[in-house]
């Protein structure tokens, strides 16, 4: 089969998957939102189809929904271009997507985030759509405590200071993004944004006022550094974790059963 993404696909050939076996979706829920100087506001979609493709191969059977684009970033929303949902907004398309693959005849759907902003609301969606649908198992991947534990590994592995994989347009982004196309990263504008430490009062700060009252060019971590080579490795990094997640996650559906 030449993809894995419904959207390229002919419902003839999105019947035939199914009829050889490929029950399971993945949606991925991104964001169009800013990224600093350096990084376009497609970041976590591009991402997000990066890793649904890899992620369908990795898992078999699978087929990869539409990326959702957009997704929560009231706190982006002081940059220009930035767009969110509201959280019901939000919720409400992921519940549509999921009705719709189940009415398809999907058996398996699988929901994960290019976008840390989307974590609690897409933990909610998936356990009330796992509630009303016993029937079809309805798992996530990463949670947002995963998420915060493999920037930190990453930074360990890279030997890199603490703060450069902030989780925004820093290290990990942007190197990932060199890697899909080295042409969406404007290089000369690569700058050092937030790097110290999550205390609660930056969260505070962060959550009330926005991004901009912590980093004013909006990027959480050190870019500066960047480069394709490492992209590569946090990104199987990345995906061996959300694969990871994934069959726990759908072990314990199995066993709940
Ligand atoms: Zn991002």
């Amino acid at each position: 089969m030449k993809t894995v993404l419904l959207e390229e696909m002919t419902w003839p050939e999105i019947e035939l998957a199914m009829k050889n076996g490929m029950d399971t979706v993945l949606i991925i829920a991104a964001s169009v939102e800013q990224h600093g100087p350096a990084l376009p506001e497609i970041t976590d979609t591009v991402r997000g189809y990066a890793e649904g493709i890899d992620l369908a191969k990795r898992l078999g059977n699978t087929l990869v929904a539409p990326v959702i684009r957009p997704g929560l970033s009231q706190h982006h929303m002081h940059f220009p271009g930035s767009i969110t949902l509201r959280p019901e907004v939000f919720k409400g398309v992921v519940e549509d997507y999921v009705e719709a693959y189940i009415l398809h005849g999907f058996r398996t759907i699988i929901l994960t985030s290019s976008h840390g902003g989307n974590y609690g609301a897409l933990a909610e969606a998936t356990e009330e759509l796992a509630m009303k649908h016993p029937e079809v198992c309805i798992v996530s991947g990463c949670s947002a405590d995963d998420l915060d534990a493999i920037l930190i590994q990453m930074e360990q592995l890279e030997g890199l200071p603490v703060g450069t994989c902030g989780g925004h347009a820093c290290d990990w982004e942007t190197s990932e993004m060199m890697l899909f196309d080295e042409a969406y990263v404007r290089k000369e504008k690569l700058q050092k944004g937030y790097v110290g430490a999550i205390t609660d009062e930056i969260l505070d700060r962060f959550f009330r006022k926005g991004v901009d009252a912590v980093s004013e060019i909006g990027v959480w971590g050190d870019p500066t550094g960047a480069n394709a080579e490492r992209g590569k490795r946090y990104f199987e990094f990345y995906q061996d974790m959300q694969e990871k997640a994934i069959r726990r996650n759908l072990e314990a559906w199995r066993e709940k059963k």
